[in-house]
């Protein structure tokens, strides 16, 4: 299928291709000096201690969870309304994901309160998801892990360059997880970091990715090394050079994207003021990284009709999400699970294009397509 305006774009130019070049002409492929430098960048531009490398976000919240030592008869609360990846991770572990409601139409990320009421006897963290880039409540978020004991995972996918009180996100909870997958604000193909403040847990994370040794190929070849041991049960989620080159590239760009990214959303609630549409967020604390453009339909507006006519005038759209508990395999695991606030906004959700490299024409071209698949999809909602 051909788009006019597709979903989602990469920004890569000539600084991506010479990255990936001075590595193929170095020889050296993975975790060496890109790699480092990458986490040190992301380090000092998250404002978060340690940050380490790995080969995506889902292995990225899979290590979170084992660094915490999350495990069977465990409970992790997580919102429902998010890629899957954030509940499969906790499932690795042998842990069950207890789900969570979103606060409401205009505020998308988990809800505090109905966190606090699921807390039990088996709980040990909280995994949030800065939805769409708009942080969550986090001192609310915060006070109840620490009332309660329990861990904070940041699912921060979404969140490259979120800030709530001047603080990036990842930095409030124990852990922090990235996404660079293709579609994201920070894309490098597949790739994640993981960040955190606490010593104990960056100890950990040094040997988790790497199969629990002690030393890297890398301080052997420096000569810092000669041998290794293997202190626990690890993984190999490691990073390899070519895309730590291409995500030091993209983090170069990140502010500027992001500013584009803002100018584009505000562009679109202007534009699409007065038709019945809801935006969620658009009244939110702290600064988002505008990673994707949710909308929610009216009532009365059928979503398949809309998102065919949209197809049909070649602007691509997503949903963000179906939830989590409805998916077959969780039904099946997890039947009887209800979260009426959760469904019913799911069932209207529709994500429109969003990417640095939209021009005014693209948005134009979205603007006139989303009023007149309305107009198409109006009162067509089979009850
Ligand atoms: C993309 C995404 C992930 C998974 O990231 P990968 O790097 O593709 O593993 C996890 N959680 C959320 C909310 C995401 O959007």
């Amino acid at each position: 299928m051909k788009w006019r305006v597709p979903l989602s774009d990469v920004d890569f130019d000539q600084s991506e291709e010479q990255a990936v070049i001075n590595v193929i002409q170095s020889k050296w492929l993975t975790m060496g000096e890109r790699t480092q430098e990458f986490e040190e960048k992301f380090s000092q531009f998250t404002g978060v201690r340690y940050a380490f490398a790995v080969s995506n976000a889902t292995v990225a919240l899979h290590a979170a969870c084992v660094s915490l030592g999350i495990g069977p008869g465990d409970e992790v609360i997580v919102p429902s309304l998010t890629f899957v990846a954030t509940s499969n991770s906790i499932l690795y572990t042998g842990a069950d994901p207890v789900f969570a409601e979103v606060i409401g139409h205009h505020d998308l990320n988990v809800a505090p309160e109905d966190i606090e009421k699921r807390i039990t006897t088996k709980t040990k963290a909280i995994s949030v998801v800065h939805f769409a880039g708009y942080p969550c409540q986090m001192e609310k978020i915060t006070q109840i892990a620490q009332k309660h004991n329990l861990a904070i995972i940041e699912d921060c996918a979404h969140g490259v360059g979120t800030y709530l009180h001047g603080k990036h996100v990842g930095g409030f909870g124990d852990v922090g997880c990235f996404s660079f997958f293709s579609n994201k604000n920070l894309s490098i193909g597949e790739g994640g970091m993981i960040v955190t403040n606490r010593e104990d847990l960056a100890e950990k994370f040094r040997w988790l990715r790497s199969h629990g040794m002690t030393s890297l190929t890398w301080d052997r070849h420096k000569g810092h090394a000669y041998s290794y041991d293997v202190i626990g049960l690890g993984y190999n989620y490691r990073m390899d050079e070519l895309r730590s080159a291409l995500g030091i590239s993209q983090l170069a760009k990140l502010v500027k994207n992001n500013q584009r990214r803002q100018e584009i959303t505000e562009q679109y609630w202007r534009d699409l003021s007065g038709i019945g549409l809801t935006f969620p967020f658009q009244i939110a604390a702290g600064q988002s990284a505008y990673h994707i453009l949710p909308i929610l339909l009216p009532e009365n507006v059928d979503r398949k009709t809309f998102i065919d006519s949209m197809r049909s005038q070649e602007v691509q759209t997503s949903i963000h999400y179906p939830p989590i508990h409805k998916f077959s395999f969780y039904q099946e695991k997890y039947p009887h699970i209800s979260l009426p606030l959760t469904e019913e906004i799911a069932a209207r959700e529709v994500t429109l294009p969003l990417y640095p490299g939209m021009t005014s024409s693209h948005i134009q071209i979205v603007v006139d397509a989303v009023k007149f698949s309305i107009s198409q999809a109006v009162d067509r909602k089979i009850l």
